[in-house]
């Protein structure tokens, strides 16, 4: 019997209506990463409201509250809460048509096209019937507002701006997201859950000259493609075919003009791993390879290496996700299952856990709604769907509200209703 779920959830009437009124109100006005300041004040105030002790702008725009309920572990449940440079193209009556300046100063879309929206919108319910409900369990709640989560920027800044006995050191870390899934559905995955990302942007320098004058100039063009020809081999040769690893090339720059030899060119790459020493390998080997390159054209200047970002592995604790698995199995039965297999997909999340030394669970919860899903799985249709970063991203709202509010609350009880002696 599992008192934090079902019961409170009935046990708060219009609840869901005055969260499907909040999440489609934080739709409609997103808010780039590390800019979450209207987000920010709207789960800053409620959480107040609620009796939490709220410290804003940690890390720049995030919120940590924190509920003390007598002895019991330091639960913390975290929600991320920025949107992407993005048009919205849903369609929907409640679809964002905000425009923003990104960090560059360009006029952007701005869309919550990844469901940040959604879990906010999760997890100030859940700290609401947890802060209403404060005869049910008993330890300290850490709820947590995240910036920046698609710069890989919040985590970082909210870790960096935690100082020392601000706020309480976490036993366990818990978040969810939102992806395409049938609505009402839980899945989880203990160990590696979500890939590492690194982004990297490599400058490689050549020699500028007249078109006509290739004699006089080390060009950089064809350093460029050179360099992105072998970066394809490290997956296809150096890799072993049964580690999972991607490398894209999502931007290649040079010149301006056909009879213009330029002086450099610019290539931007992503690179997805799902062990670390794949990660770092694979890193290396884009160096040895971007400076072998260099040197085959003769370049005077070694080429120049800058991180865009970079997300660390999403690792969950074993024992920890046994723990929540239980949970999810007695609280949602057949709509609950394992990954098969870890997401070619990147969070931040694990940074706080893994800077502390603090076991984390992350998992997901389907948002489309079932009978697209069922369709789309008969016709083996399923990429189809537009997924998160899709302009057409779009999750049913009920019941994917009630299934990641129950998800966030079972998995809290896990720890916040143990017994004392356990
Ligand atoms: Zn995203
Ligand atoms: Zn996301």
């Amino acid at each position: 019997m599992n008192a934090l779920t079902q019961t409170l959830i009935n046990a708060a009437p219009g609840l869901m209506g005055e969260l499907e009124s909040l999440y489609k109100d934080i739709h409609k006005h997103p808010e780039l990463s590390m800019q979450e300041v209207r987000t920010a004040k709207i789960a800053a105030d409620a959480m107040e409201a609620l009796g939490y002790a709220v410290t804003r702008n940690v890390g720049k725009t995030g919120v940590v509250c924190v509920m003390d309920n007598g002895s019991g572990p330091v639960v913390m449940l975290r929600a991320d809460m920025d949107a992407l440079p993005m048009a919205e193209n849903t369609g929907l009556p409640y679809a964002s048509t905000v425009t923003a300046r990104d960090a560059d100063g360009i006029e952007v879309g701005v869309a919550h096209s990844c469901g940040h929206d959604m879990h906010v919108t999760w997890l100030i319910g859940a700290a609401r019937l947890l802060a209403t409900n404060r005869d049910a369990w008993h330890g300290t709640l850490l709820i947590v507002f995240q910036p920046g989560e698609e710069t890989a920027e919040g985590a970082r800044a909210m870790v960096n701006d935690w100082d020392e006995g601000r706020f309480p050191k976490p036993d366990i870390i818990l978040g969810q997201h939102v992806m395409v899934g049938e609505a009402g559905t839980v899945t989880y995955r203990p160990g590696v859950t979500l890939s590492a990302g690194d982004s990297l942007k490599i400058k490689l320098f050549g020699r500028g000259s007249h078109g006509s004058q290739p004699q006089t100039s080390i060009d950089p063009v064809i350093m460029a493609a050179a360099t992105t020809l072998r970066l394809q081999t490290i997956v296809s040769r150096e890799v072993a075919p049964t580690e999972p690893a991607v490398l894209t090339i999502g931007s290649l720059q040079a010149g301006t003009k056909e009879n213009i030899i330029p002086d450099d060119a610019t290539i931007k790459l992503n690179v997805r791993t799902f062990n670390e020493d794949t990660r770092e390998y694979m890193l290396k080997s884009i160096r040895r390879i971007c400076c072998a390159e260099c040197d085959a054209s003769g370049a005077e200047r070694a080429p120049e290496f800058s991180t865009i970002n970079s997300y660390p592995l999403t690792e969950n604790d074993a024992a920890a996700t046994e723990k929540v698995a239980a949970a999810f199995n007695s609280e949602f039965a057949e709509k609950v299952s394992l990954a098969p297999a870890p997401a070619s997909a990147s969070e931040d999340f694990s940074v706080f856990g893994r800077s502390w030394g603090v076991p984390y669970v992350f998992w997901f919860v389907g948002g489309t709604d079932p009978s697209i899903y069922t369709k789309a799985r008969q016709d083996k249709a399923i990429n189809k769907i537009p997924s998160n970063h899709s302009p057409m991203f779009a999750p049913q709202i009920h019941p994917t509200l009630e299934t990641g509010l129950k998800a966030m609350l079972t998995a809290a009880s896990v720890w916040l209703c143990a017994e004392a002696a356990a």
